[in-house]
Order: structure tokens, then C-alpha cells, then sequence
């Protein structure tokens, strides 16, 4: 496997998997292009070696091929921007005579983008036919689309059988990617402490039996807390509760038991009479929460049990809010946890965030900077510590 910045791509055309699926306003204005800014140093190291940049993405779910509201083509302006005013050419097709005519005319310092690959069914098939078309793009393969690698796809896997070794790699982003994610889930320096917030215990049901394995400590922070607490025979009020979880509850409890895993439950919480901003809230043991009433953050108590946990560890995984932080009332757990993050990966811890609504919430509380690594790929992320093998990293890495 070449590695991507000891490569020189000097006279060559890199086709690059990027993640483009940006959010877009009835306009067809960029409303967030945190992922654009994510591929550009990969894309300026291409330039800068005087190579040429061949971007190909999807963007949304189109169903029936080309539309204008899916295009790709609204982005060209923001991509070159984002590249010092390089010129950013587009072919309105991802395969086909003008795609290869203009990704042939290129010269080096330049930038094709193609119009989205999901215009195609055959993307998401994984199809081997258009893989290849795709293929003969380019001189080299470069996947930094992390936040596609759990998709076996013709761009994002298939396409890498059709490049020899040493002219495939992944890309800038991908590469920080799995290096925090293989540093967490394979390399983690004792005591790791993983902590799993968020609603519902069913989705993270796999990604907490991995950690059984490796963690030394396990938060339960968010709505997926009482469910655990009702299965050691607490009562919840109103609480969030997946009655059909309680015995995998209970599994998971006692299995960690078993492995010398510590869980941790939110010890108080602050319950509100019902599940709004304005809701009149009031503090309760977690397991002794009265009727009529919700959990809808940790409490006090819980804030400091929590980070007295995270304070001491050295590898920190961090999935999922502790409360419902998109409200103002109930955001203080979540936020007191990014600050205990912050304080522990100032004393030398690595901490990763990934998945979802934790991303969104250091982003929003502004500790993005003061963590080692926020993951950009949310349903990657989740599956890779999951424990299961990701096609795109795969594909590259075989
Ligand atoms: P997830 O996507 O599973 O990480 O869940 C994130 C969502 O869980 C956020 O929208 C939170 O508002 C929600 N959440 C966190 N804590 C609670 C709670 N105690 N009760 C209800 N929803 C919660």
C-alpha cells in the first residue's frame, strides 16, 4: 500500500473518491462545506506535486438519474474558492466521451469534477462494468471519502481492483481517519474509557460489545441510560425506555461484569415534566425518577462521576450527547462532558468523537479544537466500532 504523501503525482491523473454530499438550500447554495474543506489539502498536494485532480462524489439519493436539483455542478464555484481561485473545470457526466476527453485535456494544476456517480445505479450496485469505466479515468486511485468507506460502491471499493498496487492509496483525510480510529479501537494505551450516549440502545447494542472487549470503562450517558436502569429494576417516570431491550440490558451488564469492564450509569439526572425547552425540570436519582416526569440530561452528581472517569483515562472514545443538547435546558451534561474530554487530552490523552450528534455538539460548544480527533464519517465511524470491516478501507489496504 503506497502511502499517500510520499507519493509524487508529478504528470499524473488522480481520480479521487471524495465526500461532496453537502447540504444545499432551495437555491442551490452550499449551506455547510465543512466536507469540501476536508478534501482540500488532499487535493493541493495532488496540485502542488503537478499532478491533475479528477474529483468524483454523490451527492443525495437520486432516483431516477439526472436532476438538476442533485448536480454537482453547483459546486464548482465553492470548490474553487476553497482552492485559491484554481480553475475547477465539469463534465456533466461521470463516464462517457466528455468525462474522458476533458480529464485528458487536463494539465497539471488542474481540476476536473464529475457530475454525481449516483446519477448511475450502477454506483450503488458496486457494478464492476462501470467501476472500470470509472477506472480508466485516471492514472491513480485515491479514496478520501471516508464517510462512504462502510458502502461497498463502485467508487468507493470496486473501482480499487481495477488500479495495481502502489496506485491506490487513500487520501489525506481517510488516512487521519483510520489512523485515530485504529489507535482507539487497536492501540488504545489503558485506562480507555468509552462513552456512549444518545437515544436508543438498539443502535449501539453492536458498538458496545465491541468495546467489552477492549474498554476499561463504558459511560451510558443520554436516553439510553434509563433503559438500563429499568432493567436493574429502577424506576424512569416517562424516561426513554426500548422495553424490548431489557434483557439485552441486562446482558451487557452482566457480561461486563464477566470481562472486569466498570460500567458507568448517570447516578442523577435532570428530569423535566415533559419534552420540551420551555418544561418545567427538577433534579431525581436516575433509578427513582417519579411518574409524569423524564430524564432528559444527566445531573450534577452524574457530571462529576463522569468526569472523574474521564479525567484519569488515557484513550477516549466519545459516541453520542448525554442529553438532549439541541435544547438549552438540557445541555449542560453534554457540555460538561466535551470540557472533561478537553481537560483529559490536555494532559496527554488521545480522545476521539465520532459519530452523529457528539460531533455536532463539541462543534456547537466549540471544543473541536481541544479534542485529538473529530471524525468527520458518522456511519463509518459507528460501523468500524462495530467491529466490522469497512469495503472501502478494504480495498485500498488488501
Ligand atoms: P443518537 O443519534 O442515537 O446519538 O441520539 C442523539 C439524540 O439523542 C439527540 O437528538 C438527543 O436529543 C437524544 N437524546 C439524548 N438524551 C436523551 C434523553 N435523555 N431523552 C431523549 N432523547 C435524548
Amino acid at each position: 500500500m503506497s502511502t499517500f504523501s510520499q507519493y509524487n503525482f508529478a504528470g499524473q491523473k488522480a481520480l479521487i473518491r471524495v465526500d461532496f454530499n453537502v447540504p444545499l438550500n432551495d437555491k442551490f447554495e452550499i449551506t455547510d462545506d465543512t466536507r469540501i474543506r476536508a478534501a482540500i489539502p488532499t487535493i493541493k498536494k495532488i496540485l502542488q506535486d503537478g499532478g491533475r485532480a479528477i474529483l468524483m462524489s454523490h451527492l443525495g439519493r437520486p432516483k431516477d438519474g439526472p436532476s438538476e436539483k442533485y448536480s454537482l455542478k453547483h459546486l464548482v464555484k465553492r470548490i474553487s474558492e476553497l482552492l485559491g481561485g484554481t480553475p475547477v473545470l465539469f463534465a456533466n457526466d461521470c463516464i462517457g466521451e466528455q468525462a474522458t476527453l476533458t480529464a485528458n485535456m487536463l494539465k497539471p494544476g488542474e481540476v476536473l469534477l464529475l457530475e454525481n456517480l449516483r446519477f448511475y445505479k450502477e454506483e450503488e450496485k458496486g457494478d464492476e462494468g462501470f467501476a472500470q469505466k470509472l477506472s480508466r479515468l485516471g492514472d491513480v486511485y485515491v479514496n478520501d471519502a471516508f464517510g462512504t468507506a462502510h458502502r461497498a460502491h463502485a467508487s468507493t471499493a470496486v473501482i480499487a481492483k481495477f488500479f495495481p498496487p502502489g496506485k491506490k492509496m487513500f487520501g489525506l483525510l481517510m488516512e487521519a481517519e483510520v489512523k485515530s480510529a485504529e489507535k482507539v479501537l487497536h492501540q488504545s494505551q489503558k485506562p480507555f474509557a468509552a462513552i456512549i450516549g444518545g437515544a436508543k440502545v438498539s443502535d449501539k447494542i453492536l458498538i458496545l460489545e465491541t468495546l467489552l472487549d477492549r474498554a476499561s470503562d463504558i459511560i451510558i450517558g443520554g436516553g439510553m441510560a434509563y433503559t438500563f436502569m429499568k432493567a436493574e429494576g429502577g424506576r424512569i417516570g416517562n424516561s426513554l425506555c426500548e422495553e424490548d431491550k431489557l434483557p439485552v440490558a441486562l446482558d451487557l451488564l452482566k457480561k461486563a461484569e464477566q470481562k472486569g469492564v466498570r460500567i458507568h450509569l448517570p447516578s442523577d439526572s435532570m428530569i423535566a415534566d415533559k419534552f420540551d425547552a420551555n418544561a418545567i425540570t427538577s433534579m431525581a436519582p436516575s433509578n427513582n425518577i417519579p411518574d409524569g416526569w423524564l430524564g432528559l440530561d444527566i445531573g450534577p452528581n452524574a457530571c462529576d462521576q463522569f468526569a472523574n472517569v474521564i479525567k484519569k483515562s488515557k484513550t477516549i472514545l466519545w459516541n453520542g450527547p448525554m442529553g438532549v443538547f439541541e435544547m438549552a435546558k438540557f445541555q449542560h451534561g453534554t457540555r460538561a462532558i466535551a470540557e472533561a474530554v478537553a481537560a483529559a487530552t490536555q494532559k496527554g490523552a488521545f480522545s476521539l468523537v465520532g459519530g452523529g450528534d457528539s460531533v455536532a455538539a463539541v462543534n456547537q460548544f466549540g471544543f473541536a479544537d481541544k479534542v485529538s480527533y473529530v471524525s468527520t464519517g458518522g456511519g463509518a465511524m459507528l460501523e468500524y466500532f462495530e467491529g466490522k470491516v469497512l469495503p472501502g478501507i478494504a480495498a485500498i489496504e488488501q
